[in-house]
């Protein structure tokens, strides 16, 4: 039987999501929809022919809306509130990321999960779930490189909004690297620095692009992430893995190789939506068996935590220009 879900927030993520969960996904259809721009919610009900109802509210959305589970794909400053909601409410809820835009946030999210000893919360850390990053992650736990030694990564924007500010750089771009590189080493950081190039001329002017940053695992693992939000010729994820005996890339995504007017190409992506596409189907698809199973297997509130105490720390070091440590608590019993 189809689960019922509730989206809260139907802007970019939360219509794309409802396209998927309508058009591409099984086991789920969508009944509840609010946004606090109402008008965009019923352009999606009507865009996707949902037989869906459009609640005043989150809040009401989550308590009258007869849902199974719900979509908080709202900026993230609302995330706390609605996911504490629907979980004082027993709904499963699928966060996209941040889970919360603090760390005390996410530990409060993290706390009410453990009183109520149940998995409730996936976090929308879509990259485990591409096909490119498993490859990846198989060939180094089968140690084919050998231990790992260093991460070398890249995260290109073509461009970004005028509104998109220096520390936006950490908490909306580097959060999905800071999650994954955990999820692919099977570690933790512990110290994080930032360093400053010299400024990108399409830069707007309240960002300072681009932006290095250097993690240290506790296994002494070093990694450096450049981040470029103003690249100009494309969306570009690139991690290279470097091990004692070899290096595994992470694959480009597969395009036709082009012959023409003595030039060999590959077309290049431009946005995130289509670089991830898949794995934004794979993911909901999964939080949608995991809430039929009564039992989520996906990124956790905990992810979510640790993503958070690292951004803290790598906002930290933009300020700073120091190394600034970042100190992880202990991972409760209850999400090892
Ligand atoms: P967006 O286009 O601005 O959409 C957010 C929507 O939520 C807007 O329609 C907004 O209303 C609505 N909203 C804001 N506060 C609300 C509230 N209190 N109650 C109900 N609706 C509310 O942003 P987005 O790009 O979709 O991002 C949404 C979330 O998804 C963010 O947390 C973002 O970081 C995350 N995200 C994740 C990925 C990923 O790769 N996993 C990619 C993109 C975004 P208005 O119409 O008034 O703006």
């Amino acid at each position: 039987m189809n689960i019922k879900i509730g989206i809260i927030g139907t802007g970019t993520i939360g219509a794309d999501h409802a396209r998927r969960i309508t058009q591409i996904l099984t086991g789920a259809e969508i009944i509840a929809l609010t946004d606090v721009n109402l008008t965009q919610a019923k352009k999606v009900k009507t865009n996707l022919g949902l037989n869906a109802t459009i609640f005043e509210d989150g809040h009401s959305l989550i308590t009258k809306g007869n849902i199974d589970a719900v979509l908080v794909t709202s900026w993230g400053d609302t995330h706390e509130e609605y996911v504490l909601a629907a979980m004082r409410a027993g709904k499963y809820v699928f966060c996209e990321k941040p889970l919360a835009t603090t760390t005390q946030s996410c530990q409060n999210i993290v706390d009410a999960e453990i009183s109520l000893s149940k998995r409730l919360v996936q976090v929308g850390f879509m990259r485990s779930y591409d096909f490119g990053y498993k490859m990846l992650k198989d060939i180094i736990y089968k140690g084919d490189i050998g231990t790992p030694l260093m991460i070398h990564a890249a995260h290109r924007n073509q461009s970004v909004s005028e509104n998109y500010t220096t520390p936006m750089v950490i908490h909306d771009t580097l959060i999905h690297e800071l999650d994954i590189f955990r999820w692919l080493l099977n570690d933790e950081y512990v110290s994080t620095q930032v360093i400053f190039p010299r400024k990108s001329s399409y830069a707007h002017s309240k960002v300072t692009d681009p932006q290095i940053v250097l993690l240290e695992t506790r296994q002494g693992v070093r990694i450096d992430v450049e981040l470029f939000v103003n690249c100009r010729y494309g969306y570009d994820i690139q991690c290279a893995v470097v091990g004692e005996e070899g290096v595994a890339n992470l694959p480009e995504p597969q395009t036709v190789t082009v012959r023409k007017k003595a030039r060999l190409g590959n077309k290049l992506l431009v946005n995130w939506k289509e670089r991830f596409i898949n794995s934004y189907n794979v993911e909901l698809q999964d939080f949608i068996k995991g809430v039929q199973a009564k039992k989520l297997m996906g990124p956790s509130s905990w992810n979510g935590l640790a993503a958070a105490v690292s951004v803290d720390a790598c906002v930290r070091a933009q300020k700073s220009g120091q190394i600034e440590i970042i100190k992880l608590p202990e991972r409760p019993i209850f999400y090892r």
